[in-house]
């Protein structure tokens, strides 16, 4: 590996990259973000001077969500589709339950999912939610206490029942279905919408999503499966956003045209780590950031954020070729991952295009340890392009991939920061060498097209740092 110095980067690109690691990098892009660059792609827009990002749509080749018609969300919105929402009941409104009808959906301020009706926050969220349906933490962990219930049969009876009606008694208050033709914007730079799951379901088509911050959809009621692996695992079921819908018998199509762009993705007050530990397990009340399954297609993700948090971008959820063959088409581009764990993303039977995109693991004994990004699953087609990768002392480049039973994957022109060392990697070749029993190939049987532009690897941690997350851009309200 090259020294820096010789590989000519800035080095105030990598202490940038450094600096934004540590938990309090909150505004290192935000100085960044003063100088403006002159660029043909969707970062365009972040002029200085709020742009109303209500009436934009998708660039022309910009992703997998560019394919066919491309993607122009409530663009066409007539004045009377127009919203701005404040608050839970609000937004509630403003998705018109999920009808098709073109529609922009300007959000302020933060919007908080776990509230009661008068869109008061609730002071006991698992109270609420379990009132009337007989489950409580204590008799569940009573229940199914591995020393009575064993180790080797999934929770059922009469608490699983419980636990099963409070989650969806949650789910009815903290997931929003998003119709066809709908665009969803934050206003200025700190719109949030905490708690709540995004759902883009069964035959949805053509939806933007841009500049919020989407914090901690936290599940009061996580599920204990003790035949999840070796040891067990609390599990949850809301994402930030999930995009999904097609039925095993075809009549369903999954999502598809989705751009989400310039958004923010993290556990917010619930980081993993002051998660308690039952059954020798941490309570994980998480699920994915942006999940992308069931038959969804055409997807973009740019210029978003993910940090602290563990499972973060899962494309396809089954191994079995249920949905998702032919589907699952996502273009990840100029995304920072920080403090993630795994799923960056993890992949199964999907065409992805991951490219320009800057990853900065954790160490051992942080709250988000760096497991792995680039996970290989069932007949996956991972199409990695110059991506920078900065690596917490004592992980293995190698390990940057991960073995799910698929059988190739493209990566060209990584480039690996670690312990003040950087410049290019062969991260497959790395892994082969590790990895010889789970060998992989490098013909994954596709090319993108889509795609604006692609910019060396070496430009990526500063151009990144200034560009992606909420707040990079901002929009007015509405005009007119
Ligand atoms: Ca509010
Ligand atoms: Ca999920």
């Amino acid at each position: 590996m090259k020294n820096w110095q010789k590989a000519g980067l800035a080095a105030s690109a990598l202490a940038g990259a450094m600096w934004m690691a540590a938990p309090v990098a909150a505004s290192a892009g935000e100085v960044a973000a003063g100088t403006q660059t002159a660029g043909n792609d969707a970062s365009r827009v972040s002029v200085r001077g709020a742009a109303d990002l209500g009436r934009q749509t998708l660039p022309p080749n910009d992703g997998w969500a560019a394919y066919g018609g491309g993607t122009t969300g409530g663009a066409a919105a007539t004045p009377d589709h127009v919203y701005v929402v404040h608050k839970r009941s609000e937004l509630v409104k403003a998705l018109e339950n999920g009808s098709s009808t073109p529609k922009i959906i300007y959000v302020v301020g933060t919007i908080d999912a776990n509230v009661d009706d008068h869109d008061q926050p609730l002071t006991d969220p698992e109270a609420y939610y379990a009132q009337g349906t007989g489950y409580s933490l204590e008799s569940y962990l009573q229940a199914y206490d591995p020393a009575t219930w064993g180790r080797d049969k999934v929770p059922s009876g009469d608490q699983e029942a419980a636990r099963a009606q409070a989650e969806k008694n949650q789910a009815a208050r903290v997931q929003f279905n998003v119709g066809s033709n709908t665009t969803i914007v934050g206003v200025g730079r700190d719109a949030r919408i905490v708690g709540g799951n995004l759902v883009i379901g069964s035959n949805v088509e053509n939806v933007i999503i841009r500049n919020i911050e989407f914090q901690d959809a936290i599940d009061y009621f996580p599920q204990w499966d003790p035949t999840d692996g070796d040891t067990g695992n609390w599990n949850s079921q809301f994402d930030n956003i999930t995009i999904k819908g097609g039925s095993k018998d075809g009549s369903q199509k999954g999502a598809s045209h989705i751009w989400i762009d310039h958004c923010t993705f993290d556990d917010g007050a619930h980081p993993d780590n002051e998660a308690p530990v039952y059954f020798g397990r941490p309570y994980e009340q998480h699920d994915g950031t942006v999940d992308i399954t069931n038959g969804a297609d055409y997807v973009t993700v740019s210029y978003s954020v993910f940090h602290d948090h563990d499972k973060t971008n899962l494309i396809g959820s089954t191994d079995k070729p249920t949905y998702d063959v032919n589907h699952l088409h996502v273009t990840f581009h100029h995304d920072l991952y920080y403090n993630i764990v795994q799923r960056m993303p993890r992949v199964r039977y999907g065409q992805v295009n991951v490219y320009n995109n800057l990853y900065i693991g954790a160490g051992e004994g942080s709250a988000y340890p760096l497991s792995y990004v680039f996970g290989v699953g069932v007949e996956s087609a991972i199409y990695a392009q110059n991506n920078f990768f900065v690596l917490p002392h004592g992980f293995d480049p190698a390990d940057l991939i991960h073995y799910w039973k698929g059988t190739a994957i493209h990566v060209e022109g990584s480039w690996v920061a670690q312990d003040g060392k950087m410049g290019p990697a062969d991260l497959l070749a790395l892994y082969n060498q590790k990895y010889p029993n789970q060998p992989l190939g490098s013909d994954v049987g596709w090319t993108p097209t889509l795609q604006t532009h692609v910019d060396p690897t070496v430009a990526v941690p500063a151009l990144v740092l200034a560009k992606a997350g909420a707040g990079k851009v901002t929009s007015l309200a509405p005009q007119g």
